[in-house]
């Protein structure tokens, strides 16, 4: 059973046949037939180019052989219905079913190497030629001129001539067909292309030489001699700037008039007998569409690839800066409280040290050392040290409000905080305000004389002028904290302003 046959040709899943497709593919086939006899078949009954098999194939691929007997079925009773007037009915019958044969044949050797339902690849469209124009309709042509020579003793043709007069018009109508109803019939997977000045000068241009070539008597335009091969250029721009679906429509298009100037008497290719005049206008054909579809499949394909390529560097290249942004982050951050580290101070205080030394605004560096914290570790454990500090760097980060402002972990249990102040007063409010807050959190510290853990701080600040170095706010601030810790620890002292117990109210900034 078609419809049953693995594997899939494609690895999305098959579409079932939309309710129109029964309606269309009758149609499309017998205008198919129509058109080819049109302007594909000579005076002497010599089909340059069958389309209408490419019908049955393009359906078959394109559902992936769903519902693939019934659509044989409509494509086959239209062959015969259009053949009846030319042959008997037993004869249009079995001609209908070497067609049949042909397409399941191609449609089956296809399935069996993995040709994707769109032949998107160029491989693909290399097997396409291989079992289709090639292998399937050369099946056929034998199988048909054999009939052919047996319903009809009138046939003087000999039987090779009947075979190579078959196979290259089905072979052709295949390769014309087939990739222009795919493209058509499927998704378009590359992004459109805006048509530019260029591209419609070059087109214009393209349609002026086919003109030329097509309106040329026995090869020659005044005496100049002019081959359909000149077409070939603007179709590989075509397939350069639009991809597939143009390019076959071009292809196909330069196909049918050619055949058609050929079947009315008109000689593209000199002054030859007809035979080798359609032996070469196949030929070129054939150039035209592997040369021009192929072309059009690879430049796709290569473009597909690329697209592929820059999008999983795009991928890549933002999963990398997230992950330096992650690592710039846990390199600035203190792994035990979470906020700011050393470097991270480091980095900021050089910044904005300069940056004060521009604006000549004044720059507060407030200094805390927990007090008494090492026999807090010896009583409750270096655990409970731990929580310890997450409980003061929690409450000093709390204290800032100002944007711009920096609590770090300047190491052990000390930490900074550093702030655009407008006063001494301003400062010492900052450093004071910590304090109380870490007095009001309460935490039990047995060890201690003052039975809560505290904390002393120093404060300094500095407007910078230009030669000074930030080593002198924290050489400040740093005294200052060492005569808070001189002067009975739980206290802040500005740098050179004496030091002030917790007993003593804040005066708040300005004061
Ligand atoms: P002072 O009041 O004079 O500041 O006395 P102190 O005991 O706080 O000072 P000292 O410098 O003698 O002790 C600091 C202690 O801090 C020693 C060290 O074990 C402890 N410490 C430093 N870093 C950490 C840490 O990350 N976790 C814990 N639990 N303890 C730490
Ligand atoms: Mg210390
Ligand atoms: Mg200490």
């Amino acid at each position: 059973m078609l419809a049953t046959t693995p594997p899939p040709l494609s690895s999305t899943g098959p579409d079932r046949p939309p309710w129109w497709i029964y309606l269309l593919l009758p149609l499309l086939h017998f205008a198919s037939v129509k058109l080819t006899l049109l302007c594909a078949v000579t005076p002497e009954t010599e089909a340059v180019v069958w389309l209408p098999n490419a019908v049955l194939l393009a359906a078959l691929l394109r559902y992936q052989g769903q519902r693939g007997w019934a659509m044989a079925a409509l494509t086959t009773s239209s062959d015969v219905l259009a053949t009846t007037s030319a042959f008997p009915l037993g004869s249009s019958v079995m001609l209908g079913l070497v067609n049949l044969a042909e397409v399941l044949l191609a449609y089956g050797l296809m399935r069996r190497m993995h040709v994707s339902r769109g032949l998107q690849r160029i491989e693909d469209f290399g097997k396409f030629i291989a079992a289709g124009p090639i292998v399937a309709a050369l099946l056929a042509a034998l199988l048909a001129s054999a009939i052919l020579l047996h319903m009809d003793a009138g046939i003087t043709t000999p039987y090779l001539a009947l075979v190579r007069v078959w196979w290259f018009g089905d072979a052709l109508g295949l390769l014309i067909y087939t990739p222009l109803l795919l493209s058509f019939s499927g998704p378009v997977h590359a992004p459109p292309t805006r048509c530019t000045l260029l591209d419609g000068t070059i087109v214009l241009l393209g349609v002026a030489l086919a003109w030329l070539v097509f309106s040329a008597e026995q090869g020659e335009v005044g005496g100049v001699s002019v081959t359909p091969d000149l077409l070939l250029p603007p179709v590989l721009y075509l397939a350069v700037r639009f991809g597939i679906r143009w390019t076959a429509l071009a292809v196909a298009l330069i196909s049918l008039a050619t055949a058609w100037v050929l079947t009315t008497g008109h000689q593209p290719f000199g002054a030859v007998d007809v035979h080798l005049e359609i032996v070469r206008a196949q030929e070129f054909i054939f150039t035209l569409c592997t040369v021009g579809i192929g072309f059009a499949i690879l430049l796709t394909e290569l473009k597909t690839h690329e697209r592929g390529l820059e999008d999983k560097v795009r991928e890549r290249t933002q999963a990398l800066e997230a992950s330096n942004a992650r690592l710039a982050e846990l390199s600035a951050t203190d792994g035990l409280t979470g906020i700011a580290n050393r470097r991270r101070f480091d980095e900021v205080l050089a910044s904005e040290w300069s940056r004060a030394t521009r604006s000549g605004q004044p720059l507060a560096l407030v200094m805390l050392d927990v007090d008494f914290f090492k026999p807090y570790n010896d009583h409750y454990g270096h655990l409970a040290g731990d929580d310890c500090l997450r409980h003061v760097a929690r409450v000093l980060a709390a204290q800032l409000h100002r944007g711009g402002d920096l609590v770090a972990r300047y190491g052990g249990e000390e930490f900074v905080l550093l702030a655009w102040v407008r006063d001494a007063a301003d400062a010492r409010h900052i450093a004071e305000t910590a304090r109380l807050a870490l007095v009001a959190l309460a935490l039990p510290h047995a060890a201690s004389p003052l039975g809560t853990v505290t904390a002393s701080l120093g404060v300094a600040l500095h407007v910078p002028t230009v030669g000074e170095t930030s080593d002198l706010l924290v050489q400040q601030a740093d005294l200052a904290l060492y005569q808070a810790k001189a002067g009975g620890r739980n206290q802040t002292v500005l740098y050179g302003a004496g030091s002030r117990t917790p007993a003593e109210p804040d005066p708040g900034p300005g004061a």
